[in-house]
Parts: C-alpha cells; structure tokens; sequence
C-alpha cells in the first residue's frame, strides 16, 4: 500500500495526538516543501498564510532567520547522518521553544523525504522557568532566613508539639547549651532555674516554652534565668504556630539578655532618683554628704557640708576635690567597721538610728556633731548609698558637760557647807556647854578670861554662819533675777578708801601691811556702795587668808577715762594657773591642800563677780604660785539721774559688814 504525503501528515498529526502540531514534508536532501499543515503556518512568517503559498519552496526561504539557526544545524544533522532528530524543548530562538522532531522517510533504501514536526512549548518552558526561578528565589529565601535566625543577637528556638527543637539559632546555643547537647524543651528546663522579676521561683509548668506548648503568646516577658550559675535578666516573646486545621505545628521562643539594659535603666533611674535628693540636700540647712556603698567613697557634698567639712581638712579647697575622696580620710576618729555594721543593722531593722556623737575639731574650735547614716536602697533592694547627716549638737553636749560639771560641784558645794556649816556650830555649841559649866559652878569671876573669848568664839562663829547664810541667799537670789542694787552716786575712790580704812587695824594685827593708793582724788560713779564694800572685803579678807605674817596687801583705785579700775594685790601664796580661770566659778574652791589660813565656801569670789557684773563692771585676776595675786575690778564711768536715798547709821553696819567678811580668818 502506498502512503500519499497527505497521509503521512494525519499519521504523524495522530501519533502526536495534539491539534496544535505543526508538520511539513520536505525533498531530501535540497528541503523543498512537499506537503505541510495548516498548524506549520503559525510557525512562518504572516506573509505565509496559506499552505500554498509555501509549497514547493525551500525551507530557507520561508523560515525567517533559518541561516546560522540552530534549526538548520538539526536539518544538516539528520540530512548527514540520515538518522531521526527528536529535540525537545527545542530552542529556536529566543523565547521560542518547540518539542521538534525531525524523521528522514526511507524508500527502497533511500531517503525519499524528511517529516518535521513540532509543537510550540513556549508557554509550558516559561512556565516552568518561571517555576524553577521561584522555587530557587523561595530557597535562597529560606537560606537567608535561616542564616538571619542563626545570626541574629537574640537567641531563637523553634520547636514542635513535642517540645523537640527544629532550630536551635546560635545565641540560644550559646545560652542554653554550652557543651551539653540538649534536644528537648523540656531537658533545657530541667537546666535552667527561672525567677520572676521579683525573685520567685517559676514553676516548670508555667516556664515560657510550657506555656507557648500550651498555646500562649508571649510578649516582652522579663524574667531572670540563672542557667550554668551565670544570672541572668532575659526578655522573652513566644508564639505558637498553627496550621489551617488549627493543629499546633511549631512554638517560637525568642529572648534576649537585658541584663546590661536593666542595670542601665536602673542606673539612669538611680540617677534620676540621685539627682532629685541631691537638689533637695543642695538646699537643705543642715551638713549633708553622700557616700558609695561599700567604699565609703563621697559622691555628693552640699553647701553646708562643705563648709564644715573644709574646717575640718583646710587643704581641700574645692566641692569637686572633695568629691571621691574616702569618706574615713576626712572623719577619722571613727571604725570603718563599727560604721559598715550599724549602717547593716539599720537595713536590717528598715530604722534610722543615730550615732553617739563624735567631738571634732572645725577651724580650730572644738565641736560636737552627731551623725546620722540614712542607707539608700537601689531598685532591687541592695543597698546602693548612705547619706550622712551631720548634726552639730555642740551647744547640747557643752550644756551637758557644763551640767555634770555644775551637778558635781553642787556635791563638793554641799559637803563644803555642811562642813563650813558644821565647824561654827561645833564651836558655838562647845562655848556655850563651858559657859554653862561656869555657871554651874559658880566660877564666873575666876574664868572671866574664858568666858570673854568663849563669847568672843560665839560671836565670831555666828557672824560666819550669817556670812554663809547670807552668802548663799544672794547667789540664789542673783540666780533667780531678784537681788537687786541699791544705785547711788558715790566718790568710787572714798568707799574703796574708807573700807580700806576701816579694816587697816584688824590686818595689821594679823601682822600684814595693808597700803592704799589712788592716782585720783575723786571719780562720782553709780554704785551700790555697800556691795562695793562687801565685794572689796572679800577680796581683802581672802588676801589675808592667803598671806602670811609680814606680807603685804595693796589696794589701788586707777582712772581709766572711761572706768575705774579697783585693784586689791597680795604677796600671798598665790594660785596655780590650772586654778584661776575656775576660782570666780560657783563652788569652786581651789584644792585645800594647796591653801593655807583657808575657811570657806567657795562662793565668795562667785558673788564678787555676779555683784561687779550687776555694775556692768568686770573683773579679773592675775596670779603666781608663791608669788602673789591681784585681782582687778573695772567699774564704768556713769552716773544716775534719780538717786535714792542712802541708808543712815551706814558706821555701825560697815563695822557689822566688816566682822562678817572677815569672820573666816582664823583668830586668836
Ligand atoms: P572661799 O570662801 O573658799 O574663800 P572664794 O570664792 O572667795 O571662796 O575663793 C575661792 C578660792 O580661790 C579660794 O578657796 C582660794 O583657794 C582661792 N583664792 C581666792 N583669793 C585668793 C588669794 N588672794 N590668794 C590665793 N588664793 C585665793
């Protein structure tokens, strides 16, 4: 049976099975058009539009580009070798793709012609290009990802239902692994010991990975994770995945170390804080100083601590040069241990206690302060700083000592005057038992001698309990605002003078020289004459106390322009100079074995004083063990407007005046 070339084309058409194959006949070997389908048109040019207009032309002439083209090494290939080409996916030029096949048709032996046909894949070439262009972008993707998950600073675990990690990044490697290798949610838990942001414990069940397992979002949760000893602060974010079943598929855990991050936040908040309290203790009135903890080191000083603590260290000039210096180099009579263990005990009781206070010397003058360490907590409760407060209590604890000190000599005052008390009274009460006696046996007349001294005795001893009596109510009187002065204007230089007069015989036979002398005449001052008196006579009588027989008393009265200076001078034993400045002190009596001829209170020179002073006068002494004292009174010069008037029978009462002074010197 003979095949037509039209036959051949349906047959070839069929064993393609696609309608939209293209097949030609051509001559072998010169490639004429023999036959061809309609579909071989839409592979020519538009010119060619009719399988006519083709037929019995070369293949050369219709295929546009066919030269050099890849189509026509294929016709040369299968025209060479005489052998069937079947290219698929056949290039044919650019963007254009055919599944080709080209199959020489042998007769008797010989090729007769060669069939073409092809089919235009174009389409289905693109799209898988465009496939395999997408699928390589999608991996490409996925290996960026996967290099971002292993690279980036937070630590990242993927893991499935089971807990398994699918991805385990870098980071979390570092973090959780170490040199273990740990697979499982669960035995990374097993590991790691979870606290809450205020130190409890977080039970397995509610740790992050179980919760994102049970379905939870995570967002910014911080907790501290205390994994290999290292502490840590981590936040974390955690997502569950699901598929569109709704099946969990994978949990995502994301954290990164805040630690650095937190300590800063705090810092800047303590800061904050810092600043706030240092612009309050800025402006406080009161010696304020912040210390670091546990150093000890300043870090903020205000004003006022300034000033007090440059008296204490002149050689820092400055608020900055203060500034890190060690807190135990500028107050130093303190123990750094003492100091640490109080401020502890104060965290531990939550309390703010005070210091025993300390006594430092500021620009020289003694000063006592108290000090009060107030502990300033940081934001996790650890102890960060310690403001120090400085109380200066100077005036509190000098009162205090001044109270001790005044409170014993009450004690020495009270024994003195029981014995000052005790000794007239001993002496009366022995008189008056021998003048009885005297009576009883009737020997008046033969001890006459004796009754005159007894009496005399008598006499003496009652004038020094009314000199102590009397001595004692004016202190209290002067104590309480009531003893008052009697002010008149007197010639200051005939009281001193007339006094001095008045006594001259009585110290003379105590064998002393009293000598009165004056560069003035006359000098009319307010005064109350007679506690000028007195106040001279107690000076005279405790110089006689305090000489021997042959030395020498000076009374002196000296115009000064604007006062008048009273001087009363002695040759006598003297006072040391621990003593002096104390002698003019209420109940203060220099030690008895230092003095001689001595009886007394030791309020004498108290009341001397109190009486000048009521004549806002002052007074003042000057002496040498062995060598004498003087003592010195300055009176102002002044004069009242309305005198009142001076008391009459003023002899009687000197000479009463006198024998009372001067009852404590020893006689006879
Ligand atoms: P008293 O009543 O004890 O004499 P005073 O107040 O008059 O008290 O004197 C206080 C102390 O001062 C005396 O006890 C004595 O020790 C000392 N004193 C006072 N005047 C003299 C003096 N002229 N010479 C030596 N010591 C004196």
């Amino acid at each position: 049976m003979k095949y037509t070339l039209k036959d051949r084309i349906k047959f070839v058409e069929q064993i393609n099975s696609s309608n939209k194959t293209a097949v030609a006949i051509f001559s072998f070997p010169d490639l004429i058009v023999l036959e061809a389908n309609k579909n071989y048109l839409n592979f020519l040019n538009n010119s060619y539009n009719k399988i006519d207009n083709i037929m019995g032309r070369k293949l050369e002439s219709i295929v546009e580009s066919y030269k050099e083209s890849t189509l026509e090494k294929t016709f040369k290939n299968v025209i060479k070798d005489g052998k069937p080409y079947y290219v698929n996916e056949f290039n044919f030029k650019e963007e254009v793709y055919w599944d080709l096949s080209m199959v020489p048709v042998y007769v008797n032996g010989e090729i007769e012609c060669v069939i073409q046909s092809c089919v235009d894949v174009t389409e289905r070439v693109k799209n898988r290009n465009i496939m395999e262009k997408q699928e390589r972008v999608i991996r490409e993707q996925k290996q960026e990802l996967e290099s971002i998950i292993e690279n980036i600073s937070d630590a990242l675990v993927i893991f499935d239902g089971n807990g398994d990690f699918s991805i385990v990044n870098k980071a979390a490697r570092n973090y959780l692994f170490y040199s273990k290798v740990l697979n499982n949610v669960k035995e990374v838990c097993e590991q790691v010991e979870c606290t809450d942001m205020y130190g409890n414990l977080i039970s397995d069940e509610s740790l992050p990975a179980e919760r994102v397992l049970k379905g939870e979002k995570l967002s910014a949760y911080k907790i501290f994770m205390k994994i290999n000893n290292k502490r840590i602060n981590v936040e974390l974010n955690g997502t569950p995945v699901y598929n569109k079943q709704g099946d969990f598929v994978a949990g995502i855990l994301c954290f990164r170390d805040i630690t650095e991050k937190v300590k800063s936040e705090e810092d800047l908040l303590i800061k904050t804080q810092y600043g706030l309290l240092n612009r309050m203790v800025e402006n406080l009135d009161l010696p304020v100083i912040t210390l670091s903890y546990p150093d000890l080191k300043i870090t903020h000083i205000n004003q006022k601590a300034y000033k007090f603590m440059s008296g204490l260290k002149p050689g820092i000039k400055s608020i900055s040069s203060f500034k890190g210096k060690n807190y135990c180099d500028i107050i130093t009579n303190f123990n750094k241990y003492m100091l640490l263990k109080h401020i502890k005990d104060i965290v531990n009781k939550k309390e703010t206690s005070y210091l025993k206070y300390i006594r430092l010397v500021v620009d020289g003058e003694e000063v006592f302060v108290k000090k009060l360490y107030q502990p300033v907590l940081g934001l996790n409760g650890e102890l960060a700083q310690v403001v120090v407060i400085f109380m200066d209590v100077t005036q509190e604890i000098e009162a205090k000592l001044k109270m001790e000190k005044t409170l014993k000599m009450h004690e020495q005052f009270l024994t003195n005057i029981s014995h000052e008390l005790k000794t007239p009274l001993n002496v009366i009460f022995s008189s008056a038992q021998l003048l009885e006696l005297y009576l009883k046996n009737k020997s008046i007349s033969e001890n006459k001698e004796k009754i005159i001294k007894d009496t005399y005795f008598i006499r003496q001893n009652c004038y020094r309990l009314i000199k102590l009596i009397g001595n004692i109510i004016d202190l209290s009187k002067i104590e309480s605002g009531f003893f008052k002065l009697n002010l008149s204007n007197e010639n200051i230089v005939s009281v001193v003078e007339d006094i001095v007069q008045s006594v001259s015989e009585y110290v003379e036979s105590k064998g002393l020289s009293i000598i009165f002398d004056t560069d003035i005449e006359e000098k009319i001052i307010a005064c109350d004459p007679d506690k000028i008196e007195r106040v001279i006579l107690n000076l005279i009588s405790n110089a006689i106390k305090f000489s021997d027989p042959g030395d020498e008393i000076y009374v002196n009265v000296v115009d000064k322009n604007e006062t008048v200076e009273i001087s009363v001078k002695d040759n006598g034993i003297g006072i040391d100079k621990n003593h002096l400045d104390a002698i003019f002190e209420r109940f203060n009596q220099v030690d008895k074995s230092f003095t001689r001829n001595a009886e007394g209170s030791g309020i004498g020179l108290c009341l001397v004083k109190s009486i000048v002073e009521l004549h806002d006068g002052k007074i003042s002494a000057e002496s040498k063990l062995g060598e004498g004292s003087t003592f010195k009174i300055e009176l102002p010069l002044r004069v009242i407007e309305n005198e009142k008037s001076v008391a009459e029978n003023k002899c009687n009462s000197k000479i009463e005046m006198i024998n009372i002074e001067f009852s404590d010197i020893y006689s006879m």
